[in-house]
C-alpha cells in the first residue's frame, strides 16, 4: 500500500475560517458588544442563602442572598464593574401568576454577582419569596444599578469633590446597606491604589515593604485588618496591614455611623465593620441604638458602642456634637450626612441633623428599607 505523503498531509487545506468582518473595521468592535443599558434585564441565579438575623422581640428577620449572573460574559461595553454606594438594582421574579420587582442595596460585587441583605417581612411579597427559595431553584430577572451615588465618580480621585472626607450615615434597619457599600469603598477598596502613610518593613517573606508615598493597588480583602496589595512603585505583589495606609477619601477621613435597631440580635454587617475597624480604627466611629432588648444589650463580636435606648435628637446631639464643630468651620464640600432608614426616619434623621446648625445641603436622603411606588 502506498503510503499517504505526510509533507501533503502537512499542506492539506480542508478549509478555513474566515471572518465575517474586516478587523481593521472599527465598526465591528463597537457592534459587537452592545453598550451597557441599566434597563436592560439580565438573567441571575441565586446562589447562597444565609440567616444574618433571625428577628427577636418582634423585629423581622433578615437574609443574607447571593445573586450571580447565569450569563457572565455576556457584559455590555461599558458595564460598571462595581456598584457605587447608594445604588440600588431592581429584582424581578415571578410570584404565581405575577411578575413583582423590589429593589435592593447590593452590600458587594457587581452585576455579575453580588450580596444583598433582606429583610423578611410577615406579609411581604418579595421578601417572603426570596426566604422559601433555595440555591439554583430559579432564574430572577436583575437589573440596574439605580440611584445616585453619594459620591461623584466622574472626579478624578484626587479631587475632594469626589468624596467628602468628613461623612455620617444616620442608618435604620436594613437602611445599613448604602452605609456598607461606602464603607467598603473608601476603607476596603478592590483594585483602587492606596497610599502609604506609614513605613512598614516586611516580616514574612509574604508580606510587602512599604515607604511613605508609595501606591499599592489592593486586589483582594482578608477582612482581619490586612490586604494582598500590588505595590505600583516597587512592582512587588504581597499582603499588607491597611492601617499604614490612607482610607481612600483621605488621610484626615471620618465616617461615623449612627444605626438604629431594636435589639443587637438585629445588627448586620458586622463582619464588614470589624474588618474596616481593624483597618482604620481611627477613622471610623460606630454607635448603634437599641429601643428594645435593653437589658440584654450585650453580643459577642458587635464593633462599635451599643447604646440602650431609642435614637432620638438628644442621642443624635451628643454623638454628632464634634463633628458639627468641625464641619461648620469648614467648607462644605467636605462634610457629608447622609439618612437611610424607613418611612419616617428620615424625617426625624433630618431634623436631628440641621437642629445641630447644619446646613441641610450636607444631608442627603437615600430612600433604601422602604416601599417604593412599583414599576
Ligand atoms: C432604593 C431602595 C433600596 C432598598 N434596599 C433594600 C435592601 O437592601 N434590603 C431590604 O430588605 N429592603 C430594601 N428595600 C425595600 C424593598 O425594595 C422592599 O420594599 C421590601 O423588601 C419589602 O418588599 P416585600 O415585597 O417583601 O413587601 P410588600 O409586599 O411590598 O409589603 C408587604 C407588607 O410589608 C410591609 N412592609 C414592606 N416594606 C416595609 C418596610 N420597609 N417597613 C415596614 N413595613 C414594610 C408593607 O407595609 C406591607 O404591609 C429597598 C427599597 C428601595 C426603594
Amino acid at each position: 500500500m502506498k503510503s499517504f505523503p505526510i509533507e501533503k498531509l502537512a499542506t492539506l487545506v480542508v478549509g478555513e475560517i474566515v471572518p465575517s468582518y474586516s478587523p481593521h473595521d472599527s465598526a465591528f468592535a463597537l457592534n459587537a458588544v452592545p453598550a451597557f443599558d441599566p434597563f436592560e434585564y439580565r438573567r441571575s441565579a441565586l446562589t447562597e442563602k444565609s440567616i444574618v438575623t433571625s428577628g427577636t422581640d418582634g423585629a423581622y428577620p433578615v437574609l443574607r442572598l447571593r445573586f450571580c449572573s447565569l450569563y457572565p460574559f455576556d457584559a455590555r461595553n461599558g458595564q460598571p464593574r462595581m456598584f457605587l454606594p447608594g445604588q440600588s438594582v431592581e429584582i424581578l421574579a415571578r410570584i404565581g401568576s405575577q411578575s413583582v420587582s423590589r429593589y435592593y442595596t447590593p452590600v458587594c460585587g457587581d452585576l455579575s454577582a453580588f450580596e444583598i441583605h433582606v429583610k423578611v417581612y410577615p406579609e411581604g411579597r418579595m421578601s417572603q419569596f426570596l426566604r422559601k427559595q433555595g440555591p439554583g431553584q430559579r432564574q430572577f430577572k436583575v437589573r440596574g444599578p439605580f440611584g445616585v451615588p453619594v459620591i461623584d465618580p466622574e472626579s478624578p480621585l484626587t479631587l475632594a469633590a469626589h468624596l467628602p472626607e468628613d461623612i455620617v450615615f444616620i442608618t435604620g434597619g436594613t437602611g445599613i446597606a448604602p452605609f456598607l457599600q461606602l464603607l467598603q469603598y473608601i476603607m476596603l477598596p478592590v483594585l483602587q491604589p492606596l497610599t502609604v502613610l506609614t513605613p512598614y518593613e516586611q516580616t514574612m517573606s509574604d508580606e510587602l515593604t512599604l515607604s511613605r508615598g508609595d501606591r499599592v493597588v489592593t486586589q483582594d480583602h482578608y477582612l482581619d485588618g490586612w490586604a494582598l496589595g500590588h505595590n505600583l512603585t516597587t512592582g512587588a505583589t504581597g499582603v499588607f496591614p491597611l492601617s499604614v495606609t490612607s482610607p481612600l477619601n483621605g488621610p484626615r477621613s471620618r465616617l461615623t455611623l449612627l444605626n438604629a435597631v431594636h435589639t443587637p440580635q438585629d445588627l448586620i454587617g458586622l463582619d464588614l465593620l470589624e474588618a474596616a475597624m481593624l483597618a482604620h480604627p481611627d477613622a471610623l466611629e460606630v454607635h448603634h441604638f437599641c429601643d428594645r432588648g435593653s437589658g440584654s444589650i450585650a453580643r459577642d463580636g458587635v464593633v462599635g458602642t451599643v447604646h440602650a435606648g431609642k435614637m432620638d435628637n438628644t442621642a443624635v446631639a451628643d454623638v454628632l456634637a464634634d463633628w458639627a464643630a468641625r464641619i461648620l468651620g469648614g467648607p462644605l464640600w467636605n462634610a457629608l450626612a447622609v439618612v437611610c432608614g424607613p418611612r419616617g426616619f428620615d424625617g426625624f434623621a433630618v431634623d436631628a441633623v440641621t437642629e445641630l446648625g447644619v446646613d441641610g445641603r450636607v444631608v442627603r436622603v437615600l430612600p433604601a428599607d422602604r416601599v417604593m411606588d412599583r414599576m
